[in-house]
Order: C-alpha cells, then structure tokens, then sequence
C-alpha cells in the first residue's frame, strides 16, 4: 500500500519533516486502512519510506522510518524505546523521572511516556501508535518492570485522530502519588489525578536556576501549580514565597509537598487565585518581590488564538515588571508552541517599555535532554524560559 504524493509536494519530507498532509496526497495504491503502515512516495516514484496512514485525519501520514523494507514489529518498537531510554539514562543519570518518549522526537509518532520511578504513563495522539498500544505496554513491561502504567488520554488533540477521551489505569495497580526528588527537594505526583501528567518535567533544569538566586528573597510563584520553582526556592532559604495559581487541587498538593519538606510554612503563602487579576490587585496593593516566577499555561493553543493570548502574556508581564524594584529577577516562561521565541521576545521588550524599565538577560533555556526538539519540525519546540533582571540608571529612560 502507497501514497504518492503530489508533483513539488514532498518539499517538507525532503527537509525531514515527518509528516504528510492530506493534501498532499495525489494518489493512494491499494486500499489502506486507518492505523495501517503505507510506503510514502514522491511524484517521480523515489520512496521516502513508511509511516502511519489516517483515512480523515489532516495529517494522513506520520513518518516511522526510511527503510521501506522496514517491519513494524514489536522489535521495531523495542529497539526505539531502548534508544529513548539510553538518551534519558545519560542525560539524568541515577534519576528514574523524565519523559521516556516524545512523540516524533523520539521515532514515535504522537506518543508521549512520562516515567515517574515505577509508574509509567501513556498519551496517545496518533491512532496507528494507539492500535498497537498493547505492543508497546508489554515492551515497557519487559524493559522496565513498572508497578504500574496510567493511561493520561484526556487531550482533545485526540479527537483529530478520532480516538476518544480518556483516562485510567492500563497496567498493574496505582494507589496514589509517587515520590520524586529533584535537587534534593521532595514532590508526590499524582499521575491520575493531578495536571497534565502529574508534574511539569519540562522545567527541571530552570527550577535549580531560579532557585540558586532566591536565597533571603522575596518570591512570588505565579502558576505555581504543585509549587515546583516556589518550593525550591524556599528550600533554598528564600525569605518568603507566595504560591498563586487558580486550581485548589493543586495549592493543596503544594501545602503536602511543602509540609513532607519540612518547609517553614509561616514563610509560604498558598494563594488560589485567577493570576490575572490578582497580579493587578497586587500592583494597585504597592506589592513589591525580588524574584517573580511566570510559569502560565500554554495562552495560544493554536496560531487563531495569538492576539488574545500576546495580549494576556504583556498583562502579566507588565504587571510583574511593575512588582520588582530596580534589580529585582523576573523569570518568565511560555509553553505556547503556536507562539514562537522571537515574538515571546518582543512581547518581554513591550512590557518591558510599558512598566518603565531596562531589563537585562541573565540565562535563557528551553526543553531539558528529554523533551528534544526535532531540529526539522518546529511543531517539537515549544518551551521559552527566560531569566531577566531589571535594571536601574544604567540604560536609556523609557519616554512614553
Ligand atoms: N510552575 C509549575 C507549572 C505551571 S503549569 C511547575 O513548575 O510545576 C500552569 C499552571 O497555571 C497550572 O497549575 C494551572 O492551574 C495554572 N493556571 C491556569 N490558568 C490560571 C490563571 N488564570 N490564574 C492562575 N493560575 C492559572
């Protein structure tokens, strides 16, 4: 079974994009069926290899390999998963919590495996991935004995591919949070219960950065969640830390996390609140932090959500500017893959100008080892941190 495409239309495969779209396609040869392996070939008839046919989807085939010789067999998927998991074991060494699989990053269309010590969890986006999911389960079995794998299917991005939402327990028995450390701090993760997939992997390198710099400072966590940057901070001697973020569940895992730290609970505030007003309230209040960690969720889910969301990151920016004096840190971050980092930069330097103030950049990142961006699909890169200071006489005056 072959899908050929268009004359001029495999320009993106040619780059090493690896996903056609439906309207690409020409011609189809033979009669596949969703979920089923086809041989992806140009016009003239050069065969770029196999990926993943969808009948209705807009992304009608998702690439899996250049050997059109290939089999799509459980060792097919083993020698990837082995692969993926050499990658985490050298980037985190003695570490057992990352993200084992993502997706096209990872050879692995669609599917993302976080790793949470002996719990394992599956989404799963691309319906061919989704059809052999038991395949690949029983592979994480055998490779990694996990106690447990919890099906974190509530995505609505599964729609596209018509597969339903859901969430559960696949595998063996979950009887609540598991424990993980980073840089010597504790966090319980609550895989089924709690946001995405139980705690956001994604920001464990910029956590330590923001952390290091919070001794004896003034710290506002702002979509603090289970209080992943707050808490460190405050085990690394901040002087106070005010969580806010607007889910109850979560301030509440904050309170377990920082209580099984032995925090100093009269130096965190836990603050359910919708940021967007409370940062306001606190500028009108005269509220001043050293250190201000913005950490939203992804405000454009899509290009057709833009305006809206460029508008929310300046007002919280804006607005954090304005709670730090002169040398104060603002640490700020977008996971808004629609939104791409110049135009996050832009957004940073017009908020800057509108709360009146020079900022200089003391570090930027973005995915940890584990979440790798594919260098020819920036639909893989999505996460922007930066780390700010803001400055006093030592630039031109902001006149508006
Ligand atoms: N900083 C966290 C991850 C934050 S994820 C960490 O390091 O683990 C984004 C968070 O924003 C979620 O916890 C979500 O509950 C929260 N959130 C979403 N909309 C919000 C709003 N309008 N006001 C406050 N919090 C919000």
């Amino acid at each position: 079974m072959r899908v050929v495409l268009k004359p001029g239309k495999d320009k993106l495969l040619r780059r090493g994009y690896p996903w056609v779209f439906a309207n690409q396609i020409h011609r189809i040869e033979g009669r596949p069926q969703t979920g089923d392996v086809v041989e992806i070939a140009a016009a003239d008839g050069t065969v770029y290899g196999l990926g993943f046919y969808h009948e209705r989807s807009q992304i009608a085939v998702r690439f899996l390999t250049p050997d059109p010789e290939a089999t799509i067999d459980a060792a097919f998927f083993r020698r990837r998963l082995e692969r993926a998991l050499a990658l985490r074991k050298a980037a985190f060494g003695d570490s057992t919590h990352y993200r084992l699989v993502f997706s096209e990053s990872d050879g692995l269309p669609g599917t993302i495996i976080d790793r949470y010590g002996e719990v394992l969890t599956w989404t799963c986006l691309c319906y061919g991935m989704e059809q052999r999911r038991d395949l690949i389960l029983d592979l994480l079995e055998e490779l990694l004995h996990p106690r447990a794998i919890v099906e974190r299917n509530d995505n609505s991005l599964r729609e596209k591919d018509g597969l339903p939402q859901q969430r559960g327990i696949l595998r063996g028995r979950y009887d609540g949070p598991v424990e993980i450390v980073e840089d010597g701090v504790r966090f319980r993760v609550d895989v089924l219960e709690g946001l995405k997939t139980g705690f956001f992997l994604d920001q464990r390198l910029h956590r330590p950065v923001v952390a290091r710099l919070a001794r004896d400072r003034r710290v506002l966590d702002v979509f603090s969640a289970d209080g992943g940057f707050g808490l460190m901070a405050a085990a690394r001697g901040a002087a106070h830390v005010h969580l806010l973020d607007i889910s109850e569940p979560a301030m509440q895992r904050a309170r377990e996390n920082a209580r099984l730290n032995d925090l100093d609970l009269s130096r965190l505030t836990f603050d359910v609140a919708n940021a967007l007003d409370r940062l306001g309230e606190l500028v009108a209040q005269g509220a001043t932090y050293d250190l201000i960690v913005l950490d939203p969720p992804a405000f454009a889910k899509s290009k057709r959500h833009l305006d809206d969301a460029r508008r929310a990151y300046q007002r919280i920016n804006i607005s954090a500017l304005r709670l730090l004096p002169p040398g104060g840190l603002l640490a700020t971050a977008s996971c808004s893959q629609a939104l791409d980092e110049d135009e996050f930069l832009k957004i940073i330097h017009y908020s800057a100008r509108r709360a009146g103030c020079g900022l200089r950049l003391l570090y930027r990142g973005t995915q940890p080892p584990d979440h790798p961006v594919l260098e020819a699909m920036p639909e893989t890169h999505y996460l922007k941190f930066f780390l700010f200071q803001k400055m006093a006489d030592e630039v031109p005056p902001v006149r508006q």
